[in-house]
């Protein structure tokens, strides 16, 4: 393959191969490939020929191609968002590669829909997209090796873009088709509910300031959609900072936000002292106006070598580089030099911060926060809130341009034929 002259040549360098395990996201693109994965996996595919089987595991957020399809045995992906079944769905493809080995025919039926979720409607505790994995989950048989369902990754903005359900039958293709049409059937049932539904920045403003002038009000934690790390968002967009600050919120911790000038700035200062802070963000929507400037204490440095301790990350090293906390009148802001999800309370607490007697704790992202902060606030409490940014997952205001149209929820009204009733 022109462009991936190395997969060849390193699987050429490593064979005959018996097996590949591709452990990819799914939802690659590069600068001219809007099918990153299915480019790779058709080069990994041309590279080791037709007889040598090749599975996959991918995360439920991947976009799947027709090429992807074509090119793989058997698709896993994970059963969970948080993604916390890595371990389980790479053991599951093991145990699939050793019956590919003992002669094990897949017969892999994938129905794509015309509905693009916003990833806050894929969930899996609850919701459309739960009930979905639930089904696949019970199903598995003698007859089905693996269900599959992916809500994909809508910023990827390609035109394979779309809910997908992947079913492998074992040494059955009946059986498979059948349950892939009846999954679909139950996506599509659902369609309105595959929607966000988020907590508004002004109705968010208000509730931090009621909760910092009455600290009986239980804690909460915002989830900043507009800028959710784990989607790409850049980790200092200025929306929510400046509308808490603006109000005289307080009790209110930022984590994390990044701006490297802003900790040497600190760094500088030293701890205790006052300083003007100037936070530069990004410019998505706001004109020229990317920085914000507010009086600041500096309360905390640290080298940012961390190690994390709750939640999905629990155990792992981080390192946000060099941090800083500083206070700017009731709104404290954990800064990083380096893009840092706040999803563990290691940020704050390695920089002093009591948890326990915060009201309002702002996060950028969206689904891994939960775990890291329930010691100190319900799940109730919990709140996503619409702020303008690159992630926000209010689509319609995406600057869409290769997406499949219609798809719901950015059109309604249109309707669909699953193929595998028509073919059935
Ligand atoms: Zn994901």
């Amino acid at each position: 393959m022109r462009r991936w002259p190395r997969v060849a040549a390193g699987l050429g360098d490593a064979g005959p191969l018996d097996a590949v395990y591709l452990c990819n996201h799914g939802a690659m693109i590069t600068t001219e490939e809007e099918d990153g994965d299915g480019v790779f996996t058709a080069a990994v595919r041309a590279a080791v020929g037709a007889d040598v089987p090749i599975v996959a595991t991918l995360d439920p957020h991947g976009n799947v191609s027709d090429r992807m399809l074509d090119s793989v045995d058997i698709v896993v992906a994970y059963r969970t968002d948080p993604h916390v079944d890595q371990f389980e769905r790479g053991e599951e493809a093991a145990d699939l590669l050793h019956e590919l080995w003992a002669g094990m025919q897949p017969h892999m039926v994938a129905v794509r829909l015309p509905i693009v979720p916003p990833n806050v409607s894929l969930f899996t505790d609850e919701g459309p997209f739960a009930e979905m994995v639930a089904m696949g989950e019970r199903s598995v048989s003698a007859d089905i090796a693996n269900v599959s369902v992916l809500g994909g990754f809508a910023f990827a903005d390609t035109s394979h873009n779309g809910l997908m359900v992947i079913v492998t039958g074992r040494d059955n293709e009946a059986s498979a088709r059948e349950l892939a049409r009846d999954l679909a059937d139950l996506g599509w049932s659902n369609r309105h509910r595959f929607i966000c539904d988020p907590t508004s920045l002004d109705e968010a403003i208000e509730l931090a300031v009621a909760a910092g002038e009455n600290t009986s009000l239980p804690s909460m934690v915002f989830s900043d959609l507009g800028d959710n790390c784990g989607a790409g968002g850049p980790v200092n967009t200025l929306w929510m900072l400046e509308a808490l600050h603006g109000a005289g919120a307080q009790e209110v911790l930022i984590v994390n936000f990044r701006d490297r000038r802003l900790v040497q700035a600190a760094q500088e200062a030293g701890i205790g002292n006052t300083m003007t802070a100037r936070f530069t963000g990004d410019d998505w929507g706001r004109d020229d106006e990317a920085t914000y400037s507010a009086e600041a204490r500096v309360l905390a440095l640290h080298d940012g070598h961390l190690v994390a301790r709750r939640g999905i990350v629990a155990g792992k090293s981080l390192y946000a580089g060099p941090m800083a906390l500083v206070d700017i009148g009731g709104v404290q802001v954990v800064v990083t030099s380096r893009a840092a999800v706040g999803n563990d309370p290691v940020y704050s607490e390695a920089l002093g911060v009591n948890l326990a007697a915060v009201q309002t704790i702002v996060v950028k992202v969206r689904s891994s926060f939960p775990p890291a902060y329930d010691e100190f606030v319900r799940p109730e409490n919990m709140l996503f809130i619409d702020t303008p940014g690159r992630t926000s997952p209010m689509l319609h205001r995406m600057p869409f341009k290769r997406l499949p149209r219609p798809a719901y929820p950015l059109d309604d009204g249109f309707q669909w034929t699953n193929p595998l009733s028509e073919a059935g």
